[in-house]
């Protein structure tokens, strides 16, 4: 079944206000297994409004209105959905009441306007609203349905889940849905999609789609099927092709972001980590920490911009700075192994690059970036060039020092 969603309101077509109430009815929807083919923001104005909605009701199943429910003339919904369905309005006297009791309970007395929140359009059941005066309307005709929801959010929200959502549970066919996610480091996003096109493109079920951030893919996997056995089988089958193509690429088989998967397995192995940075000016270090309960693993960093700070802090030996500057992997190498010796840690990650847009040269022309990693057995370091402006290619130099540490933790992959 598809549904598409109507916000009603003028003020939402302004550049101060913004429809969230259908994001956040799109995702309870796409729990159910509903698509949302189509949304429209259309202001108060009640032919335009009942001209969308005669529109909507054919060509979908589930059609959902917010907003423009409340007793003033600029509040259309009731009358253009009435319109369209070519249905009459009925006057409920005990909507009427409750609303007069509403306004009693706050030492108010009702006025006569609001007694137009008190009609139903034919045939349509009340959905009460104990957050505020309007009440939402149900309307269903032939295995398809139509709803009218107050405007704000506290309202509508409630109303949807309470009064909407077992409905249309009775309403949809039986079916389960069931996810599977992975996330890859540092592969362009249309090497992802050429590898795992071939597989993924065979399946309508489950549904596969790419999201794709600076160095950071995710492929997720949704299946519907009528049982949870079904469900789950076709995710391993199209799941277990996906592994096998891109293999060690994957660092997560769920939503983790990698610095969370690296503080998972350093805590696992009991094991410390430390930073020294210099283009990255600490990204690495926020990364790591903004893992709750990171201190078990993480012991802390240095901050080595300059040459000068480079030897003071991390004791990088003057000579190498002069013979191979400061982006060449002897000083990579250096940084690593000094932030390790002066915190005690089992590992330690150095990152040193050009993050631009000036200060490249031949050697080491603009997003060059030079990754060390220390460990117990040896030093190791990676060299490699981002494209891009400063803000990616030193998001990029920290994710790498990252993957290159999770390549080291986890060198096949968990699964
Ligand atoms: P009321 O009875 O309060 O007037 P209503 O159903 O007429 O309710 P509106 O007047 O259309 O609702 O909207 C009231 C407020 O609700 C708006 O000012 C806005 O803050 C919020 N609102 C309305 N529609 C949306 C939307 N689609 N997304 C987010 N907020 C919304
Ligand atoms: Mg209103």
């Amino acid at each position: 079944m598809n549904a598409e969603i109507i916000a009603v309101g003028s003020e939402l077509l302004t550049p101060q206000r913004i429809d969230t109430n259908s994001l956040w009815l799109t995702d309870q929807l796409n729990a159910l297994g509903v698509e949302v083919t189509s949304k429209t923001i259309v202001g108060d104005h009640r032919e335009r409004l009942a001209e969308t909605v005669r529109a909507a009701c054919a060509r979908s199943d589930i059609v959902i209105l917010t907003g423009g429910l409340g007793p003033t003339e600029d509040d259309v919904t009731r009358d253009a959905v009435a319109a369209a369905l070519g249905r009459t309005q009925v006057f409920h006297q005990d909507i009427c009441d409750g609303i007069e009791q509403r306004f009693r309970r706050f030492n108010r007395a009702m006025a006569e306007i609001n007694k137009r929140q008190a009609f139903v359009i034919e045939g349509a059941e009340v959905l009460p609203n104990p957050n505020g005066t309007a009440p939402g309307q149900w309307i269903e005709d032939g295995g398809r349905a139509a709803m009218l929801l107050p405007g704000p959010p506290n309202e509508m929200k409630p109303l949807f889940t309470g009064e909407c959502l077992p409905r249309l549970q009775a309403l949809l066919p039986p079916q389960v849905i069931r996810t599977q996610s992975y996330r890859i480091a540092l592969m362009p996003e249309s090497e992802v999609d050429q590898r795992i096109a071939p597989v993924y493109t065979k399946y309508t079920n489950p549904v596969t789609t790419i999201l794709a951030a600076a160095g950071d893919i995710q492929i997720h996997l949704r299946a519907r099927c009528s049982s949870e056995a079904e469900a789950e089988s076709l995710l391993a089958e199209v799941g277990s092709q996906i592994e096998t193509i891109l293999g060690a690429w994957i660092y997560a088989k769920n939503a983790d972001p990698l610095e969370a998967v690296v503080g998972h397995a350093l805590r696992a192995r009991a094991q410390t980590l430390s930073v020294a940075e210099s283009c990255t000016g600490g990204l690495v270090a926020e990364r790591i920490t903004s893992v709750p309960g990171a201190s078990d693993y993480f012991l802390g960093g240095f901050l080595t911009y300059t040459d000068r700070i480079k030897t003071e802090l991390v004791g990088v030996p003057e000579l190498l700075l002069r013979e191979h500057t400061a982006v060449s992997e002897p000083v990579a190498e250096a940084m690593a192994r000094g932030a390790r010796e002066r915190t005690g840690s089992t590992y330690a990650l150095s990152v040193t690059g050009v993050a631009g847009p000036d200060g490249g040269a031949e050697a080491t022309p603009v997003g060059t970036v030079i990754v060390g990693l220390a460990g117990p057995e040896a030093c190791r370091t990676r060299r490699t060039r981002f494209l891009g402006d400063r803000d990616r290619v030193r998001a990029l130099a920290a994710q790498l020092a990252l993957d290159m540490l999770r390549r080291e933790l986890l060198p096949s992959p968990r699964w």
